[in-house]
């Protein structure tokens, strides 16, 4: 069972018109990542139909939806529609994982009718963006709901020192040990390989504290050496790590016309000389293994 624990997916009216979209929504933010105003974008689309079979043809058994940090609290609920929809299509290929914004109408009640509807999860999350913090009454409220229903909740986590990019904002390393801290129970992955966060694993001051926390591997081809999957995996454990994509990016953009998955896949066991269990762990044991 090979799953990709980080994948976006859009609707129609998104694929075929993302400014239109974005206009219409008062995304600027993501607007500026999809389609930034100079330099080449590596984001490519993909629907539902493509996405099933590119997953097929690259041997990749389930993956998971990742909601979206979107600014307005009704595209978060547009996108949780989207999600809602194809999960009961598809239930033994895509995990739903629901986007959420603290100033949507009623979180708890959203949370809820969510779990109702099959989701597994919430995520991708960035308080910040939203002019918040989980520190934030409501975002504390949605994360112990998340405790509760054994829900693993992905953040979004820039690097605290890296190259500059539009729309940069950053997501303080240290909320994520507070959080770790007063949710123990609460499984939370920080994608994109957590920043680097994770070799703060090295303090034995914090490392009892992060037992909950786990960190994806989404879109690190583009960011960091390959270097850095075995060290990974020697700091923190090959259970803590979670093989993602960040599909539809064109995270190999130079041999890359359009996403895949399997660039990734064989890049990484390749790179990297996985044992037997480390594969089994990173591409899927370990995700199985948290989801509620
Ligand atoms: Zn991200």
């Amino acid at each position: 069972m090979i799953i990709d624990a980080h994948t976006h997916l859009y609707a129609e009216e998104v694929i075929t018109n993302p400014v239109k979209f974005a206009r219409k929504q008062k995304e600027d933010h993501w607007l500026q990542l999809v389609k930034p105003v100079k330099g080449k974008a590596l984001q490519s689309w993909a629907d539902r139909t493509e996405m099933l079979s590119q997953m097929k043809s690259d041997g990749v058994d389930r993956v998971i939806l990742q909601g979206w940090y979107w600014e307005n609290p009704d595209t978060c609920i547009l996108q949780n529609d989207w999600y809602a929809t194809w999960i009961q299509q598809d239930p033994q290929n895509f995990i739903g994982f629901m986007s959420i914004h603290s100033e949507i109408k009623d979180p708890l009640d959203e949370l809820k009718r969510r779990q109702d509807q099959g989701f597994l999860g919430i995520g991708e999350c960035h308080p910040w963006l939203q002019g918040r913090s989980p520190k934030d009454k409501v975002w504390f409220e949605c994360m112990e709901f998340a405790s509760q229903a054994g829900w693993p909740v992905t953040f979004h986590v820039t690097e605290p020192v890296g190259h500059d990019y539009p729309g940069r904002v950053p997501t303080p390393l240290d909320d994520f040990l507070w959080l770790a801290q007063e949710i123990p129970n609460l499984k939370i992955i920080l994608a994109h390989a957590g920043g680097l966060f994770p070799f703060y694993e090295l303090n034995p001051k914090i490392r009892s504290d992060l037992q909950n926390v786990y960190y994806d591997l989404a879109a690190c081809p583009l960011l960091y050496d390959a270097k850095l999957y075995r060290k990974l995996i020697d700091v923190v454990g090959c259970q803590k790590i979670l093989w993602g994509t960040d599909y539809p990016l064109r995270i190999f953009p130079k041999t890359q016309k359009r996403a895949d998955f399997c660039s990734f896949k064989d890049f990484l066991l390749q790179e990297t000389k996985l044992t037997e269990n480390e594969a089994h762990a990173i591409f899927g044991g370990t995700l199985l293994s948290i989801l509620p």
